[in-house]
């Protein structure tokens, strides 16, 4: 074994969270030959999006790296590099060996002859979108009884469904020998002892562990763990509600849903023949709002036939966490040894590898 590896053999790092971001930060990590722990309460619970145990279990999984006004700075960056890592990643997790698909293309309309225009501007710029024709047009108008302005289409965009995606990595860990500890984080203390590892772990069953390396990957919890050590973080909850809706026969007049679709900024998912998903509201706090539920549910009063006769046969929330007064995500090394990767508000999913990336290079050095 070269120094280098067996180095990384010897560096133990422990994630706190396994939601999306915890769980890809563990896989880029474990790959890398690093002695990883993965810390949660639920990390060997059963994983599902009926009753979601994190917003991860909560999401859609709808990848919408592409279709994106900027083309620079750090979002741009971090949506590029994750849809190129996706690809490498599902390869890696065996998926064509699984029943995940990545689901494309990915179809946006708009509205508003201002959502138009910066389309066209979109289409201009970026490999791989297209402003949708008129027959595509046709199309969605019959489907939403409507006059769109227009719409574009991304081929390389779609959806990972988040359980089979989180239940594929989950295994993938189990490969590469991820310790997985199912108890909740109490507090983090820094070992003054040089000649020891920096950090300390205090589990909810009293037991201790010492670390080299500690990523708080926790959601709203990373603002408590930090304070205990003087770090002040500042997230807010922000909800997301999903509804399933069952169809009912003879007032849909589509054969086949051709694409993910996002209108009115809400999600369309058609997941099984007569069930459809729809998704994600954002709404302030913890707590679901009706009205929210009622206006995607109408699609603001203007909801087609089919919407209006489909019954709701499941419906969840999620909550995400939002960076007060800074831009999402919050990827940072507080202090050496101590790092982050939380704050994913809207594209928790989208943007994991590229942030499992970020921190690998910090440690890295
Ligand atoms: C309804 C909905 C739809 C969404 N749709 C999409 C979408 O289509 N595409 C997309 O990219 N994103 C989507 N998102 C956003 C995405 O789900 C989030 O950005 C992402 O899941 C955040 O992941 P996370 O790992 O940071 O947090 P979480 O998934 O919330 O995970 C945090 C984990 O930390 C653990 N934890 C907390 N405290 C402790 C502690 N003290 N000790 C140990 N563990 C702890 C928790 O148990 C939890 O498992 C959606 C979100 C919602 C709610």
């Amino acid at each position: 074994m070269n120094s280098q590896k067996a180095e990384k053999k010897q560096t133990e790092i422990s994630i706190v969270g396994s939601g999306i971001a915890g769980i890809t930060t563990a896989f880029h990590l474990g790959k890398k030959g690093y002695k990883v722990n993965l810390i949660d309460s639920s990390v060997n619970s059963e994983i599902n999006n009926l009753c979601p145990k994190n917003g991860t279990q909560a999401s859609l999984g709808v990848l919408m790296g592409n279709i994106h006004k900027r083309s620079k700075g750090r979002a741009f960056l971090l949506r590029n590099q994750s849809m190129k890592l996706w690809q490498e990643w599902l390869t890696q997790i065996n998926y064509s060996h699984s029943n995940l698909i990545f689901e494309k293309p990915l179809i946006k309309l708009a509205n508003s002859e201002k959502e138009y225009q910066s389309m066209i501007e979109l289409s201009n710029n970026k490999y791989g979108i297209e402003l949708l024709d008129n027959n595509s047009l046709d199309f969605w108008n019959s489907i939403f009884e409507t006059k769109l302005k227009g719409g574009l289409i991304s081929y390389e965009d779609g959806r990972l469904n988040p359980i089979k995606l989180l239940k594929l990595l989950m295994q993938s860990l189990d490969q590469i020998k991820i310790n997985k500890i199912d108890k909740n984080v109490c507090r983090i203390t820094k070992n003054n002892n040089l000649y020891n590892k920096r950090w300390n772990i205090e589990l909810e069953n009293n037991k201790f562990i010492s670390q080299d390396y500690i990523i708080i990957c926790s959601a709203l919890n990373t603002q408590k763990l930090l304070k205990s050590i003087g770090h002040e973080i500042f997230l807010e909850p922000i909800l997301g509600q999903v509804l399933e809706l069952e169809l009912k026969e003879g007032t849909s007049n589509w054969k086949k849903w051709p694409a993910i679709l996002n209108y009115q900024s809400i999600n369309f998912i058609h997941h099984h023949p007569n069930r459809m998903l729809i998704g994600a509201t954002i709404e302030k706090g913890t707590k679901a709002s009706l009205i929210a539920k009622k206006e995607m549910l109408s699609l603001k009063k203007t909801a087609p036939k089919w919407m209006k006769h489909a019954s709701i046969s499941h419906e969840w929330s999620g909550i995400r966490a939002k960076p007060i007064n800074e831009p999402a995500p919050l990827l940072k090394q507080l202090e050496p040894g101590l790092l982050i990767n939380t704050g994913h508000y809207r594209n928790g999913v989208l943007l994991a590898p590229a942030c499992a990336e970020w921190i690998g290079r910090k440690i890295e050095g």
